[in-house]
């Protein structure tokens, strides 16, 4: 079911819903390349794609390197700033941020975040650890920053079965 940090706007969701398809689609061609399994792309609201990255923290051994916070470097030196909050963008990710790319968003200003699979759900079906989110849709709306959450669960879950299935590595597990 689909969750939101405000009122829903139907043209929004049906967009965001196109693009997390599509995002869940590609994402596997980025596992077998060797990314981690999550993909995230930065559109302006005109509908043009600013930026689009996979994870990369093994391939590019960096811990920080999630696909959103790759997306969010890749989008400020795109538009040759590291203020994006006059830009009205929006964030899709095929699952749920973690804690370190909560903060990495609301630092850049970025208007919007749209993403696929709960938190829940990616540790349960992979065993990577998302961390502690203390209420972060109401934190998200006081800032200005709507969300919408568990679009198109059922595809990124299916993905996310497809990495763990082909015996990829999970770095990040509880500890
Ligand atoms: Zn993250």
């Amino acid at each position: 079911m689909i969750i939101s940090n405000g009122i829903t706007d139907e043209n929004k969701l049906k967009r965001a819903t196109d693009i997390i398809i599509g995002l869940q689609n590609e994402l596997k061609g980025y596992i077998v390349k060797g990314h981690g399994p999550f993909l995230a792309a930065v559109y302006d609201e005109k509908g043009n794609l600013i930026a689009k990255t996979a994870n990369s923290v093994i391939n590019e051994t960096c811990s920080n390197n999630h696909a959103e916070m790759n997306v969010i470097k890749a989008a400020e030196k795109a538009l040759g700033t590291y203020d994006l909050s006059s830009y009205n963008l929006s964030l899709y990710v095929t699952s749920e941020p973690c804690m370190m790319c909560l903060g990495g968003i609301m630092w850049s200003g970025i208007k919007a975040v749209y993403y696929g699979v709960p938190s829940k759900r990616v540790e349960e079906i992979t065993g990577f650890d998302e961390g502690f989110k203390p209420d972060w849709f109401n934190e998200f709306k006081k800032r200005g920053i709507t969300v919408y959450g568990n679009i198109a669960q059922e595809i990124g879950e299916e993905v996310l079965r497809y990495y763990v299935n082909q015996g990829n590595t999970v770095y990040q597990p509880e500890r």
